[in-house]
């Protein structure tokens, strides 16, 4: 019995690694896919061959080596074989196309208010989904769902978001696969966010690092030794439910004072809100503060007080290499992201702060959810391959 199932066990991890090193390296020919991966030029060249067949790999033109003829260079598939990402957001959801290598199809996003209903926003979703699969020539393999609150993975289940209470008990990906006949998963949002942040960090190894969401609600994603922390259930990381103010305002999630309800980019735009009024978002308070419309320097500076201390915490918790910040409201001002850097650097214990950089994130919640899906696919074919 072993003996079957070994050698089919070793061609899947085989795909997987060449999916990984076309991931890590960008466009190569066999030849270097070989010494690369440092397995036998003809299982490399069989895995090739199952992975062109199934649309996951593109065939091109290697530019000339000197006098040689041009080579053959494989690369993960951009225009023929393509992912959905969908990202959920208390105000706005947003479905768009990419390649397999991750290039985002921008000219393909689609985004709407998600309606209140969970039928109503899986219609939503599901048409906006159908439109980008019916691209001439272009095939679906996986769509990955990026969803802000809790995810039970054991149960596969989003049991509670605390800002977007629609999705509270359902199975959106088990739901769309149905609907879309393709296969979908559920990630939470700063799990997607690290998945993304690994995948388009191109040639620089991330191994141990932690994104910290601070736009609608506050979460940390945290990836020790390459892999990312879930915790029991997938829930851990849920650092924005920690109380920091014990009276303080009413949270999404029952409780009052924590720390997402003080140290976010809605944080911010409740502040200025109150005072003036009116209900702007975060983008608005940037907006007014460099015209010089507004003064909001009270509001920032309590923001910035309580988001150095969400950084200085996870810090000293999992002792990052480097630490992506994932937020707007350091549009509202030149120079504001590095005050905040400073002022955690004061916060956080000084060898570990010493060992980790901090950064503002790199990329988009809709690549997030890109590389969320294109990960399910790489899972698909076996087991991570320890380097
Ligand atoms: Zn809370």
């Amino acid at each position: 019995m072993s003996s079957v199932i070994q050698p089919r066990l070793l061609r899947r991890m085989t795909v997987r690694r060449v999916l990984e090193l076309l991931q890590a390296s960008g466009p190569s020919t066999r030849a270097e896919l070989t010494r690369l991966s440092g397995i036998s030029a003809p299982t490399v060249s069989k895995a090739v061959g199952t992975l062109l067949e199934s649309g996951l790999l593109e065939e091109g033109e290697a530019p000339p080596i000197s006098l040689g003829r041009p080579g053959t260079v494989l690369r993960l598939a951009r225009n023929r074989t393509q992912v959905i990402g969908v990202v959920l957001d208390a105000r706005q959801c947003t479905v768009v196309a990419a390649g397999i290598d991750g290039t985002l199809h921008d000219d393909t996003a689609i985004r709407f208010a998600p309606a209140q209903t969970y039928p109503a926003l899986l219609d939503q979703i599901a048409e906006a989904a159908t439109e980008l699969m019916q691209r001439p020539a272009v095939r679906t393999l996986s769509l990955g769902l990026s969803i802000p609150g809790l995810i039970n993975r054991r149960e596969q289940r989003a049991v509670f978001s605390p800002n977007l209470h629609v999705t509270d008990g359902h199975s959106p990906d088990r739901d769309l696969s149905r609907r879309l006949e393709i296969d979908c998963s559920m990630h939470q949002e700063t799990h997607a966010l690290c998945l993304g942040e690994r995948m388009y960090s191109g040639s620089e190894p991330l191994d141990d690092f932690a994104v910290l969401e601070i736009s609608t609600g506050l979460g940390l994603g945290i990836v020790t030794g390459g892999r990312l922390m879930e915790g029991h259930s997938g829930l851990a990381g849920e650092l924005g439910h920690l109380t920091v103010v014990p009276d303080g305002r009413l949270c999404g999630c029952g409780n009052r004072g924590c720390l997402e309800t003080v140290a976010t980019d809605s944080a911010l735009a409740q502040a200025v809100s109150d005072r003036l009024g009116r209900t702007i978002d975060v983008d608005e308070v940037a907006r007014l503060v460099r015209s010089g419309e507004i003064d909001a320097e009270a509001e920032l500076r309590s923001v910035c007080h309580y988001l150095a201390i969400a950084i200085a915490a996870s810090i000293n918790l999992f002792n990052p290499s480097t630490l992506f910040v994932h937020g707007r409201l350091f549009d509202t001002r030149p120079g504001l992201f590095a005050e905040v850097c400073d002022l955690a650097r004061r916060r956080a214990l000084g060898p570990s702060v010493a060992d980790c950089s901090i950064r503002r994130a790199h990329w988009t919640k809709a690549q997030g959810a890109v590389a969320a899906a294109i990960y399910h696919i790489l899972n698909s074919w076996g087991p991570i391959v320890d380097r």
